[in-house]
């Protein structure tokens, strides 16, 4: 599967062996990634010999490493086909990059009556942000539907969309079923009545090359430990002239331009949405996991994800009793029922023959209530999986079947 050779990228990920050495099945990429050995030695001399804060040191170790922080966020702009690195502010991860615009632009933006578009299948952290300010506003949200297999109804959401709705707000790739949006043409129908369309990118930017210009979007979001990096750390893109526009979202050291008791001016975007001393190991991590992934390229982790979520839906869709749900073409994640079992105790089950997925709502409540279940199991990919997985977690949903007979 795949046009690079799995084995050796295994080998780069240590946390793909448990405690004795012994191979593990990790299917639960979606929720966090395993790291690769590049990615720990870039943080451990992040936290080692070069260790130092950002843009406060006149001496030479922290020159070096503002200059490795600045670095990064030229890697990350170029990652995701931002025009300028001015456009790369670093948040906490998906979660504080949605809030921070729900915040800084809906909040400011957002009148009684206006609307605001979501989709079915959303992460509970493309959904809560956005209610919490439209409480706050007296906006009210929508919420467009899906396909029968499980994809964004783009001609629902032409249908459904009007001049009220200001902020469209949809995930790139579902965590539960894998499903991809047609980002351009969502982009279309939110510009076509002058709404803002932003993109939760968190399962996208793993699996497939991104590029936010092309996309039309207007904010982009995602978080760095999906994507083979460290926690803490993710990355707001939003075009310049709407950062440029848009209020503080902390007040703190490093977000201003001049402080006094009469009054504070802040930092041009996106100094001004940076307070405090950031997580500058983070941003290293982040860098470093780009490089890996980019050095493989994105077009062939696509492909062998897709192509390993392929093989293990038609092995699964093979076996009584178990339901797939998701579209076909889903990029590398996979949810599914085993008829009459808990999918925890599907999860607990397979865990005893070495293989990891989820079990859960996946903070989709929504999503599980409009597929008529509570929770579901689910599989998902990452770069490092292999046909041994998909082999393993279908011997191990057999030993299921057996076992509640
Ligand atoms: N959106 C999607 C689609 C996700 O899968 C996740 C993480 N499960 C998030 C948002 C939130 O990401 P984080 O918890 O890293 O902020």
């Amino acid at each position: 599967v795949g046009t690079f050779d799995r084995l050796d990228l295994r080998h780069d990920f240590p946390g793909l062996l448990d405690g004795n050495g012994v191979d593990w099945h990790y299917l639960d990429s979606a929720a966090t990634a395993q790291k690769p050995q590049a990615v720990i030695d870039a943080i451990a001399r992040a936290y080692g010999v070069d260790y130092a804060t950002v843009h406060r040191g006149v001496y030479e170790r922290s020159a070096n490493m503002t200059l490795a922080y600045e670095a990064a966020r030229r890697t990350v702009a170029h990652f995701i086909g931002a025009a300028s690195d001015s456009e790369i502010v670093y948040v906490r991860g998906a979660t504080e990059g949605i809030n921070l615009v729900a915040q800084c632009w809906a909040g400011e933006q957002l009148k009684a009556g206006d609307r605001i578009l979501l989709s079915m299948l959303e992460h509970h952290s493309n959904i809560v942000p956005w209610q919490m300010v439209a409480e706050k506003a007296g906006a009210q949200v929508d919420v467009v539907p899906l396909t029968a297999d499980g994809k964004i109804d783009l001609d629902a959401m032409a249908a459904m969309i009007t001049p009220q709705h200001k902020m469209v707000a949809l995930a790139h790739v579902s965590n539960v079923l894998g499903s991809v949006l047609d980002v351009r043409r969502a982009a279309d129908i939110a510009h076509s009545v002058g709404a803002k369309i932003l993109i939760d990118g968190c399962q996208a930017v793993p699996r497939l090359a991104v590029d936010v210009q092309a996309l039309d979007c207007d904010f982009y979001v995602f978080s760095a430990h999906k994507l083979y990096g460290p926690t803490g750390i993710g990355v707001l893109w939003a075009r310049q002239e709407l950062l440029d526009a848009m209020p503080p979202y902390q007040g703190g050291g490093s977000m201003i331009d001049k402080v006094t008791f009469e009054r504070t001016t802040y930092a041009p975007a996106p100094t001004r949405f940076e307070a405090g001393t950031p997580h500058i190991v983070g941003v290293v991590g982040l860098s470093a996991a780009i490089d890996y992934v980019q050095a493989i390229g994105l077009d062939a982790i696509h492909a062998h994800e897709c192509a390993l979520a392929g093989k293990a839906r038609s092995a699964l869709e093979k076996l009584n009793s178990v339901r797939v749900f998701g579209p076909e073409d889903s990029a590398g994640i996979l949810s599914f029922e085993v008829e009459g079992v808990h999918p925890h105790d599907v999860g607990t089950i397979l865990d005893e023959t070495g293989v990891a997925i989820r079990a859960g709502h996946h903070c989709a409540q929504p999503l599980m209530r409009h597929l008529g279940v509570e929770a579901t199991a689910r599989a998902s990919f990452g770069l490092y999986s292999d046909e041994g997985d998909v082999d393993a977690l279908v011997k191990g949903i057999e030993r299921v079947r057996k076992i509640f007979g």
